[in-house]
């Protein structure tokens, strides 16, 4: 008998075709499956005719859940997790869950595919080396603003999720926290027929969601690029601007430019400009 494994698969976030064929073997061989909302996966199960035991697995009774699917996992059978979309645990239950499984002593596998944030980030044009994903903000608008002032500084890009509900006062609450000119990205209903990806400044995007209803429809993702975080493509790193000063020191400053320009590759008039800066 092969071993017992807890799958976390990924699922579509709008287009179904987006379910990979790993997933799909894995959620046809599973014993049970796990979903936050049965019906839901249900319909995604029947699409692609896929006829799996199901197990209701959702926020409130997340933690009751566990020993259930220990004891399954015990008996030799292998369990897939789904969300209602993307990445499970992302936003999404699972996480009492695959803790809890692991300590238990059973093998945990990720079967990795759609994620919503990381869909918005990668063709968002905003720096995608480092930042932050705070998820939902809190609906009560003081904890909100408290969230926001704290990460205000932040020179990361800063993601969140976001509901049709309260789309434009979450991007007022950011103007207000970030400054109207803080540039961000609102990336809607990505995959869909309605798939939108728009970039300006937090009070420019208020203006053009108020102007068109059709735009404050769907799930978004919001992304913020952060504090100071402009791209300087110009910038010259600390290692060519020591031997900049060190040359400077001996030699005159369209000399020192140019032998430092050699050394360095970087342009003999952008060196003689930080010399003269
Ligand atoms: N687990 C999911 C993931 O991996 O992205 C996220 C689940 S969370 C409950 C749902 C939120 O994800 C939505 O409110 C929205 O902010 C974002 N989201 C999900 N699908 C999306 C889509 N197609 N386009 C934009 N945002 C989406």
């Amino acid at each position: 008998m092969s071993e017992p494994v807890l799958y976390i698969v990924a699922t579509p976030i709008g287009n179904l075709a987006d379910l990979s064929e790993r997933a799909q073997e894995v959620l046809a061989s599973v014993d049970y499956i796990a979903a936050e909302d049965t019906r839901h996966s249900g319909r995604l199960l029947s699409h692609f005719n896929i006829k799996g035991q199901m197990i209701s697995v959702h926020d409130h009774n997340e933690r009751q859940r566990c020993e259930h699917i220990i004891n399954l996992l015990g008996s030799g059978h292998s369990i897939a997790l789904v969300s209602d979309a993307g990445t499970p645990l992302i936003s999404d239950p699972g996480f009492y869950l695959v803790r809890a499984v692991r300590e238990a002593g059973y093998k945990v596998s990720p079967v990795p595919g759609c994620c919503a944030f990381i869909a918005a980030l990668s063709a968002s044009g905003l720096p995608s080396d480092r930042f932050q994903f705070i998820g939902f903000l809190p609906a009560k608008s003081g904890a909100r603003t408290q969230v926001l002032d704290a990460l205000a500084e932040n020179g990361e890009t800063l993601v969140f999720y976001e509901s049709t509900h309260r789309i434009v006062d979450s991007l007022k609450a950011m103007q207000m926290a970030f400054g109207e000119d803080r540039y961000a990205v609102v990336a809607r209903e990505l995959t869909k027929t309605f798939e939108t990806i728009h970039g300006d400044t937090l009070a420019e995007l208020i203006r053009w969601m108020e102007a068109d209803a059709n735009q404050q429809r769907g799930e978004f993702v919001v992304l913020v690029q952060g504090a100071d975080n402009t791209l300087d493509e110009d910038a010259i790193d600390p290692d060519a601007e020591r031997i900049l000063r060190i040359l400077a020191k001996e030699l005159p400053p369209k000399k020192a430019a140019g032998v430092a320009a050699e050394i360095t590759g970087y342009k003999k008039n952008r060196l003689y400009q930080l010399l003269i800066d």
